[in-house]
């Protein structure tokens, strides 16, 4: 579409006359088996030769999209007519796995979808497993994202998601001589049925170029322009007829590229350039809690941000002759830093694009921001130098620096004369290399700022943002994460559902307080029995997953002991490993006894550049190879890596866990989701005082909780006296431990590779504290065995873990951003056939 076309389209009537309207799709089981064999027929032109699952699938995709669509266009025009508040979530990621599951089960058609191909003889599990996942998030932060929007549509909350679209989702990862090996992500290869794009809502955004400033005005100008296409992916409520949006910006250049070099004779390489603009959305960055300061990764978010924020003014400006009530109708919550160059560029577009003055324009930015920070790690903080910003982003430097003015003057007149303190709050580091702090900015141009369970929000007060929360307590706010209940129990447990359902009904589904009911259960032994049978058979299925991803035996009776999320140091897998060859020297020695049998599976991706995390992978490898070989240990131990963790692996992981390993060290992990998926599924958690772990140890109970490890307080005040090689030598199982991973003996043909890794551990300045909270690990490893041969006891544990998990849906998380921050009223669409 040329500018003209983009420019004139409000003046263009409607090409065609309304049309009636359509009568309701069925959605009985006739209904669904028609509209399925109509497009694997029709649409897609397949016939009983077809051999591939892709066609059924995508027929089937279509089948359940189309019944989506009838209800996404109802909630759009509800919406709109009512003219509601609405909230925009912003964020580089959204991890949301695979959709049809999670659409069926929604949309309440799961009977009548079994019932379809049950009388067409078709194997629907195999159908599902032809979905390839929409990985487009590195780990808790996408995922949370992800979550957040299936609680907002069953809330109807009119909140849309807004992201990026990347040709190329989070890397595969395949184990070759134990080591991690990345492969492209290409998810979009045999298309993606869920999407509708939106070619009349493409957006141009600006990079590099050079400002004018002329009687007042300001251009930006000589820009190198790109296009934003917007795909829209449907997010549909729990059984309630609402559809809300997930919208996704794809790059793609503008026909005008490159007119110098077109008009030179170059019409390749013009056409080449077309590459650059489609570069901006080609790959997620696959780092977790790090930063690289890749100039492409700030093209990336401000893209997101630029693209967004015009969709929404442009969408405003069809409704509204002014702005006099955006703020109240409008807010944005960024998700982490990532999109925070919001704030310059909502500024921006107020007032170069609308025509508001600074103080109109600033007035509303600083009432319709909001910031959630994810971590408190440093390496993690974004930090983009000033250098970077003037070239690609000219305009919004020259904004933020009158933000950070403007900011310090207030600063000034609070603490008169503390120009150590204007140092530390300026929005601008001042050095050799200047740099802007995407943090502050944020928080600058945000009226509210929160963390993600209680303990970050307080550390984040006093520590990392303590100048801020001086200035502006009431902006600081805890929202502690959660986790849908739909997809980590309802869809991806149904054993466990339906002894839940037989027990206290299905309202748990859209009310997960209602799981205490199951409490009164917990001693019941025929309940009991039942609820064993239901862990035993989703154990069944995580061994098939591990038997044909890593050829590992493990067997259903032992104790099923998992950690699965992004390998990194504060994360600790090593101590889990150090365990490990801690239960395997406990076996050489005989000291047998009373031995409870485990099984330990861990899984997840390493960042490509974070050399020390997959050295930790290679060691978790090794010492699998070599205690999964060794006869003198049979059945007692199996140890597992399970290569591509991913949303739809933990689907298979939750169900089928014992023990969840949440053994960060304490203050550094900001909230955690992996421990309530395992909580919500009846696993029950070894871990330290750290993240949303303190939050759950509330709600069990210290009786059904293994807590171990130094607290956050404790973590820190050692540092300064941390002397792990003392630590080691009077522990004799420590030292047993050390001794046997420094003979070599899991590296026998690579010596000397582990050294890096043994050196951390016996480093005074071990920022993860590793040896510290050894021994305390070990006793508590050593009383969840005890408590697992109990079977009784065990079990009661499991049910109140579930029982328990009501406060960590994200239904309870989504209700408090709403009376919090949002202040949006539900908005329910009409609804179609009761859905
Ligand atoms: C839930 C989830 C995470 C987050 O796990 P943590 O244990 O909280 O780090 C990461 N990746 C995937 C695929 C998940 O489903």
């Amino acid at each position: 579409m040329s500018k003209d076309q983009a420019g004139s389209r409000k003046k263009v009537e409607h090409i065609c006359n309304p049309l009636a309207p359509l009568p309701p799709l069925g959605m009985d089981s006739e209904a669904i088996s028609f509209d399925f064999r109509r497009y694997f027929a029709h649409t897609l032109g397949r016939d009983d030769h077809c051999t591939s699952s892709h066609y059924p699938y995508k027929a089937l995709a279509l089948t359940v999209r189309d019944r989506l669509i009838e209800r996404w266009k109802l909630t759009r025009s509800h919406y709109e007519e009512s003219d509601c508040k609405r909230t925009f979530y912003l964020s580089l990621e959204f991890l949301m796995g695979r959709t049809l599951s999670n659409a069926i089960l929604n949309l309440d058609i799961s009977k009548e979808v079994d019932q379809a191909f049950i009388e067409l003889g078709i194997n629907l599990d195999h159908i599902r497993e032809s979905e390839p996942d929409a990985g487009l998030g590195n780990g808790g932060l996408g995922r949370l994202a992800a979550c957040f929007l299936d609680s907002c549509a069953t809330l109807q909350l009119p909140v849309r998601g807004y992201g990026l679209r990347y040709e190329y989702g989070m890397f595969r990862q395949h184990i070759a001589n134990g080591q991690q090996i990345e492969d492209p992500d290409h998810w979009l290869r045999d298309g993606n049925p869920w999407e509708l794009e939106r070619p009349e809502y493409t957006q141009q955004i600006k990079f590099c170029g050079r400002t004018e400033h002329i009687n007042g005005r300001v251009r930006w100008v000589d820009t190198q322009d790109v296009l934003a296409v917007p795909y829209d992916l449907p997010v549909p409520g729990y059984r309630n007829g609402t559809v809300n949006t997930l919208r996704l910006w794809k790059a793609a250049a503008t026909d005008e590229f490159n007119l110098d070099e077109f008009n030179a004779g170059s019409y390749t390489e013009s056409v080449e350039t077309k590459n650059d603009a489609e570069h901006i959305t080609m790959v997620l960055y696959p780092n977790d809690a790090s930063e690289n300061g890749k100039e492409l990764r700030l093209r990336q978010q401000y893209f997101l941000a630029s693209a967004s924020i015009k969709d929404v003014i442009r969408e405003w400006n069809e409704h509204h002759s002014d702005f006099s009530d955006f703020a109240e109708k409008n807010c944005f919550q960024l998700n982490d830093t990532h999109p925070s160059v919001s704030v310059a560029e909502l500024m921006r577009q107020l007032m170069d694009e609308q025509g508001l003055s600074w103080d109109r324009a600033w007035a509303i930015t600083s009432k319709t921001m909001a910031y959630t920070n994810h971590t408190l790690l440093p390496e993690a903080l974004e930090r983009w130098s000033v250098k970077l910003f003037e070239c690609l982003l000219p305009r919004l430097l020259e904004i933020i620096y009158e933000i950070n003015a403007r900011f310090l003057g207030e600063v000034a007149l609070h603490w008169p004369g503390d120009t150590d303190r204007l140092r530390r709050m300026s929005i601008i580091e001042e050095g050799p290399e200047p740099m802007v702090r995407m943090a502050y900015l944020a928080i600058v141009g945000s009226f509210s700022i929160n963390g993600v369970a209680a303990l970050h929000t307080e550390l984040l007060k006093q520590g990392l943002f303590h100048d801020f929360f001086e200035l502006w307590p009431e902006r600081f706010n805890n929202k502690t994460n959660g986790v849908t209940p739909r997809r980590w129990l309802a869809a991806s447990n149904v054993g466990l559902r339906q002894l839940i359902d037989e027990q206290v009904g299905n309202g748990w589904i859209s009310d997960l307080q209602k799981l205490e009911q199951l409490q009164s259960q917990a001693d019941n032994r025929s309940f009991q029995k039942k609820w064993r049978q239901v862990k035993l058979e989703n154990k069944q299925r995580l061994a098939e997953l591990v038997k044909s991803d890593c050829d590992v035996d493990f067997d259903p009776e032992a104790m099923f002991d998992v950690q699965v999320k992004r390998i990194h140091e504060y994360k600790r897998q090593l101590l889990n490993i150090l365990h490990v060859i801690h239960l395997y020297c406990r076996i050489r020695a005989g000291d047998t006894e009373n031995w409870t049998p485990r099984c330990v599976l861990i899984g997840g991706k390493a960042a490509p550049g974070y050399q020390m995390a997959k050295l930790i992978i290679k060691l978790i490898n090794s010492v699998a190879r070599v205690i999964n070989r060794d006869e003198k240990v049979g059945g007692l131990l199996k140890v597992a890596f399970l290569p591509n963790y991913r949303v739809t692996a933990m689907e298979v992981i939750a169900p089928g866990t014992d023990l969840s390993e949440q053994i960060s060290t304490a203050g550094k992990e900001a909230s955690g989701t992996g421990n309530m998926k395992f909580m919500m599924n009846g696993a029950v958690t070894i871990g330290t005082l750290d993240g949303a772990n303190i939050e759950i140890l509330e709600e069990v109970g210290e009786e059904n909780f293994f807590l171990f490890g130094l607290t956050s307080e404790e973590v820190e005040s050692r540092r300064s006296h941390y002397a792990p090689n003392e630590i080691i030598e009077n522990d004799a199982d420590f030292k047993r431990v050390m001794k046997l991973l420094e003979s070599g003996y899991f590296n026998q043909f690579e010596p000397g590779i582990f050294d890096e890794i043994v050196e951390s551990i016996r480093s005074p300045y071990d920022h993860w504290m590793t040896a510290a909270d050894f021994r305390s690990y070990i006793d508590a490893q050593d009383q969840a065995a005890q408590a697992y041969c109990d079977q009784a006891r065990w079990t009661r544990m499991s049910i109140i873990n579930s029982a328990r998990c009501g406060r960590f849906s994200t239904d309870r998380t989504i209700a408090e951003y709403n009376r919090d921050i949002w202040n949006l009223a539900a908005a329910p669409a009409p609804e179609i056939n009761g859905v």
